[in-house]
Formats: structure tokens, C-alpha cells, sequence
């Protein structure tokens, strides 16, 4: 599933391709994309131009000049690319976007969980209530040392499960999630409110960093995830802990094992990441 830095990657490409181009035709192929209705969608879109790419959490802000704002999340494995308007769609395209310069953005989703829903600009907040709920951005400004310890305080949930919690804390999933508590040497179990202040100081360091760090990477690349240029992400290369079950912890030589923690596969150091109890 594509995490904070997949989407900023998938943002930062948009934002490069098809700002100032005009939406001059729509195919919808699989109508489901669409939350909502979808003659309505297509009616709302036509004729106006992407204006401006922003992102919240995992959503994608797709603002065009019309007042309107397109919120798309990717979920599993959605896929934006660009492709010559002549272009056949592939088997998993679910809807096309024609631009007025012979180009055309397509969205492409093998697992179909993807969805797109138009929005009025400026209340985005109120039409997606899930955009209104998330925790801040994982960022040096946005979170802040006072917030972390009032959040992680109030939770008896593994900080595991807590980490993946959108409405805690923007943006982060699986893979992030196993590398920051490696990185802090915490155990994936540990309720949330038994981490002391110096490890939540230490967690939220590794958090800013190391989303900084996989954004700058472009993403990390498990199963299909390739940014609108068609490149995949390079940050696979520089995961610790996710992914590495079976193989020496990086730190202490100990074999990393996996567990599930709140359903969720979970890569760690025995040794390293000691429970407390
Ligand atoms: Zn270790």
C-alpha cells in the first residue's frame, strides 16, 4: 500500500505533468471509482484544467480551476500515469482523463480498492470526513513533541497498531511503521502509553526523518508501486527492518523475526526491540 512518501512521490510527478492542462474528455471504463455519482463527476470536470496538486496524509487534492477539487486515495495498489491520448486502456485502467494537449491521464488499479470522489474547493474537510480526522502530517513543524506525548498517553494500543492509526498520526503504514520502532529500538507491542518521554523523543525524530528520507528516495517499491513517470521508488533498498524476516539485525546480528500485531505483519529485532511488560 503506498504510504506518505509513495503518494508525495505520485503528487510531485502529477504536479510536474498535468498542471495547466485541460480535462477535455472523460472515459470511465469502471464507473465504481467514482464515490458518488458519476455522471456528475464527469459533468464536474469537463472543460476545466488542473490548477494544483496538493496531498493530506495518503489523499491526493487534485484542484482544478472550477472550483472544484478531486480527492483520490490509492489505497492498495492505484496508479496514476500519462500516456499519448491514443493510448488503449490497459486492463485495469478505470477511468481516463483526455487533456487538450494529446496527452491523457490515466488511473490504473489491479485491486480496484481505489476511489475518487469530487469535491467543492475549500470544503474538502466537510465532503470526505475521513480527510477531516487525520492526525498532522509527520513533519518537524506539524509534529510536535507536546502532541505525541498527549496521543501516545491516552492509548493502552500496541504502538504498533497506534503508529498505522491515521487519525493519531498522518501518513504512515506498514513498512514505515516497522522501520521507525526498529530504528527506536522498541518492541511493536508495547502499549503506547508505557513508551517513556525519551523514547517518544527518539520515535518522533525517527518518524520526520525517516519520512523525509523516503520521500527523497522517491518511495519504496513492494508490489507495484511506480510514480507517474513509470520509475519505482529506490527506497526498498535502504529498509532495516521491514521485509527482512529471517535475515541479521543490522544492529546486533540477531535473526529478525516476524509476528502479527493488530492483524498486521510485523518485522522485528528480538534482541534489540525488547517487550516490556
Ligand atoms: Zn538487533
Amino acid at each position: 500500500m503506498p504510504e506518505l512518501p509513495e503518494v508525495e512521490t505520485v503528487r510531485r510527478g502529477l504536479e510536474k505533468l498535468i498542471v495547466g492542462s485541460k480535462i477535455t474528455d472523460v472515459q470511465l471504463p469502471y464507473p465504481k471509482v467514482i464515490t458518488g455519482d458519476s455522471q456528475q463527476f464527469v459533468t464536474g470536470v469537463l472543460n476545466a484544467e488542473f490548477e494544483k496538486i496538493s496531498r493530506r496524509g495518503k489523499y491526493l487534492l487534485l484542484q482544478l480551476s472550477n472550483q472544484h477539487t478531486i480527492v483520490s486515495h490509492l489505497r492498495m495498489e492505484g496508479q496514476y500515469s500519462v500516456e499519448p491520448s491514443d493510448t488503449e486502456p490497459y486492463k485495469h485502467t478505470e477511468i481516463i482523463f483526455g487533456l487538450s494537449d494529446n496527452r491523457a491521464l490515466f488511473y490504473n488499479d489491479t485491486r480496484r480498492f481505489g476511489r475518487m470522489i469530487l469535491t467543492t474547493t475549500g470544503f474538502e474537510m466537510t465532503e470526505v470526513p475521513s480527510l477531516a480526522k487525520l492526525g498532522p502530517e509527520p513533519t518537524e513543524e506539524q509534529l510536535t513533541l507536546s502532541y505525541m506525548k498527549t496521543i501516545f498517553a491516552k492509548s493502552k494500543r500496541p504502538v504498533k497498531t497506534f503508529l498505522l492509526d491515521q487519525t493519531q498520526i498522518a501518513g504512515i503504514g506498514n513498512i514505515y511503521a516497522d522501520e521507525v520502532l526498529w530504528q527506536s529500538k522498541i518492541h511493536p507491542k508495547t502499549p503506547a502509553s508505557m513508551l517513556s518521554d525519551v523514547e517518544l523523543i527518539v520515535l518522533r525524530e525517527n518518524i520526520i526523518t525517516e519520512i523525509k528520507r523516503a520521500t527523497d528516495h522517491h518511495g519504496t517499491t513492494v508490489h507495484s508501486f511506480s510514480n507517474v513517470f513509470g520509475e519505482v521508488g529506490k527506497f526498498q533498498n535502504e529498509l532495516e527492518a521491514y521485509g527482512r524476516v529471517g535475515e541479521s539485525c543490522l544492529r546486533c546480528g540477531a535473526t529478525m523475526i516476524k509476528i502479527k500485531v493488530g492483524q498486521r505483519g510485523t518485522t522485528f529485532c528480538p534482541v534489540c526491540q525488547v517487550e516490556k511488560k
